[in-house]
């Protein structure tokens, strides 16, 4: 057997845990002729789904947990750095920390995924920071009662829906989104219409084909779209609390440039390798890949990348290819209601029943389940 290559992984999120997962349920250290270092940059495993119910109630310790257990059954099969990655050496084949530190690679997987505006802006420190920060973000939302959400988009939804739920006629929460429905028109107008009538029914005031511009000063101007030929009207909303729920971007600010589209995701081949250096992939949320960014993409790419580091590994040229599944998606509107649509073969997008995706998702949106990549 050849010397062992050395896998580091930059982002303990959802792909890079269950990526490690993964290698940990095939081998051991001594079948496995590979070495593998996650570089995270947080003390825990945040499975970001429930990011937004965490604003509302403090379910902190249902979908925050440590690594300390990734490894816990293949101790030498790898080791987790805690650490922030601020630049990738590709000549020397070295990832440098921000606190100095040097870890180097013979196979390197960035899966540092997505930067979301508040209150999905979660800081890339330590548990208390962590905490600390949903904990400012339930009590900005308690002590508001004019809720105003810029983007309408899967996130922008779900968080008013969830605060509707939570505080009913309590707080005055309004949706402006730009487009003629909630979500892009990669979904289903069918899928769209259902997200509306559950966020008009939680009491949520939606304005559509309108922007918000949030004036800093307790007011967002709305610019709103007139009907057929009738002019836009401005208008200007009060709001006590504004959240942007449209602005993501890659996070991938230690990269070099040249590695970047015009939008700052990594740029892959469909065997997720960098276009121009095969001993590098990205996968999750940072890479360029046509498709809307979900945890659920995980099923499908996670195979194909499993198996080209396998190749890679044994000195194999990779040979899996990733092509982006038809889009699906499950929208959690509050506590006890969630839509989505699953895509058919042959048939298309199909709307899933509330009652069945409620069942499914489980107490958490599905945490515990997701928390036991990381042996929890
Ligand atoms: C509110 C919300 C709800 C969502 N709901 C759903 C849903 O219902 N279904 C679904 O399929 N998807 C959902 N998603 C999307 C899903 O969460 C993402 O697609 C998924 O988390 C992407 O995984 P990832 O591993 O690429 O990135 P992430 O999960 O974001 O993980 C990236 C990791 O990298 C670390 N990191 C970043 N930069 C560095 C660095 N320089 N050095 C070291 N570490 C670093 C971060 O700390 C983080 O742990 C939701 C997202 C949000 C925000």
């Amino acid at each position: 057997m050849s010397e062992k290559k050395e896998v580091v992984i930059i982002g303990g999120g959802i792909f890079g845990v269950n990526l490690i997962a993964k290698f940990c349920n095939a081998f051991s250290s001594t079948t496995a002729n590979m070495h593998i270092t996650l570089i995270e940059a947080r003390d825990d495993f945040v499975y970001s789904p429930l990011n937004v119910r965490n604003c509302i109630e403090d379910v902190s310790d249902v979908f925050i947990k440590p690594y300390d257990r990734l490894f816990l059954k293949k101790p030498k099969l790898g080791r987790v750095i805690c650490g922030l990655a601020v630049g990738v050496d590709q000549e020397r084949k070295i990832v440098s920390l921000q606190n100095g530190a040097e870890v180097k690679y013979d196979i390197l997987v960035l899966a540092t995924g997505t930067s979301f505006e508040d209150p999905n802006n979660l800081p890339r420190s330590n548990h208390s920071d962590v905490l600390g920060y949903f904990a400012e973000k339930r009590e900005l939302i308690e002590k508001s009662y004019n809720i105003l959400l810029i983007g309408g988009g899967a996130t922008g939804a779900e968080l008013a829906a969830e605060i509707a739920d939570r505080y009913r006629s309590k707080k005055k929460v309004t949706l402006i989104h730009s487009r003629e429905l909630p979500l892009t028109e990669v979904y289903s107008e069918t899928l769209r219409q259902k997200v509306l009538t559950y966020l008009l029914q939680s009491r949520v005031t939606v304005h559509l084909k309108a922007r918000g511009t949030d004036n800093k000063n307790g007011t967002v101007t709305m610019v709103k779209a007139g009907r057929g030929k009738e002019k836009p009207t401005t208008e200007v909303l009060k709001a006590d609390l504004v959240f942007h729920a449209m602005a993501r971007r890659p996070a991938t600010d230690g990269f070099p440039e040249s590695w970047k589209d015009d939008r700052g995701h990594v740029r892959v081949k469909d065997t997720l390798q960098l276009v121009d250096d095969d001993s590098i992939f990205a996968i999750g949320d940072l890479n360029d890949v046509k498709e809307v960014k979900t945890a659920g993409k995980l099923h499908y790419s996670l195979p194909v990348v499993y198996n080209n580091i396998l190749s890679l590994v044994n000195d194999k040229k990779p040979s899996k290819v990733y092509t982006p599944p038809a889009e699906s998606i499950t929208l959690t509107m509050g506590k006890y209601r969630a839509t989505g649509q699953v895509a058919l073969p042959l048939i298309g997008p199909v709307i899933m029943p509330s009652w069945l995706l409620t069942s499914l998702q489980g107490k958490h949106i599905n945490a515990e389940r997701a928390v036991g990549s990381v042996g929890y």
